[in-house]
């Protein structure tokens, strides 16, 4: 997914009548359906302070709102505040224009930028499942349901202030493998009783042989590790305010919940608990709940800082102490 910034830059005139720039909007033009943007805000601090507040909502062009939550500051060693926000894309969402607001919670600043969500062509499977695989999807189940009513406190539990560092995703396994199912197939499952249900896959997974170590993609804070009803023993991992990588059907939880992880701390090892078929990883990423590619994330930093954040200023002649003097 190439990644292209627009950076656009206003001056405006304060109550006091001095002039004081306005925070610069960066916001990726285009991403595919089930992939995700980044929105960056800088050059705040003067007229919002270093604690600025930003509201980020994502709209169609008729105005429905699709997401509406908080930016985040990042933490990234020096330089001037910057704060970012991702936008998973939903796959059904159709293709076309849709819009990106930035609105500050402390002065009228707001903004707008268009972005396009382009096609993805997803394929479809159908999936015929036995008695036992059966009754695990359509029994009711008490506990499948407090499973998925924790999936979602999770999702929606949100600390814009937590100033993370921006992670750089790498593929959870690395011993021998291979893709049995890729992100975004629309299934058809068949029931042994003859009736059908239609999900999307919404991660991908890899199939190896049971015991084969998962390592954490990214630094990230263990939100879940437990076993569920229907995804077996699964973990979570909380790697931006909002961005959350999930394992499922693992044989071994190698992690506990609120343990820190660093790329390639092993969280746990393939295995297939729960609703599978044979020993993999179901590895998926939601951001703000939506779930993106994985894949995609192995490509491209979720947030591209720009180069003069990420190497320490030089110093310049007029501040270098002078060289040789009285030595
Ligand atoms: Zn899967």
């Amino acid at each position: 997914m190439p990644i292209k910034l627009f950076n656009l830059f206003f001056l405006t005139v304060n109550l006091a009548g001095t002039f004081q720039s306005e925070p610069t909007l960066s916001v990726t033009p285009t991403a595919g359906q089930g992939e995700w943007f980044s929105v960056l805000i800088e050059n705040y601090e003067e007229r919002e302070g270093r604690d600025a507040r930003f509201q980020v909502r994502f709209l169609t062009l008729a105005e429905k709102e699709l997401i509406n939550r908080q930016s985040f500051p990042l933490r990234y060693g020096f330089g001037p505040a910057v704060q970012a926000f991702v936008i998973g894309t939903y796959l059904e969402w159709p293709p076309g224009d849709y819009i990106v607001e930035v609105k500050s919670l402390r002065t009228n600043w707001i903004k707008r930028e268009t972005v396009r969500i382009t096609p993805v062509g997803y394929p479809s499977a159908e999936l015929r499942l036995d008695r036992a695989l059966t009754d695990l999807i359509t029994a009711p189940d008490p506990r499948k349901e407090e499973d998925t009513r924790e999936f979602w406190r999770i999702m929606n539990t949100y600390e814009p202030f937590a100033a993370p560092l921006l992670p750089e995703f790498v593929k959870p396994v690395v011993d021998p493998h291979r893709t049995s199912s890729p992100f975004g197939v629309r299934r058809t499952y068949i029931y042994h009783t003859g009736r059908r249900s239609v999900s999307y896959h919404w991660g991908v997974d890899y199939a190896g042989p049971t015991g084969t170590p998962v390592y954490a993609p990214a630094p990230g804070r263990v939100v879940l590790a437990k076993s569920r009803v229907v995804s077996g023993n699964t973990v979570m991992i909380e790697h931006l305010p909002g961005v959350i990588s999930i394992y499922y059907h693992l044989n071994t939880i190698e992690v506990a919940r609120e343990q820190e992880v660093q790329t390639g701390t092993l969280i746990g090892t393939i295995g297939s608990t729960g609703l599978s078929t044979g020993p993999h990883l179901h590895f998926e990423v939601r951001v703000h709940g939506i779930p993106i590619s994985p894949e995609t994330l192995y490509k491209d930093l979720l947030v591209r800082l720009p180069q003069h954040y990420l190497s320490p200023p030089a110093p310049t002649p007029a501040v270098a102490p002078a060289v040789g003097a009285g030595e």
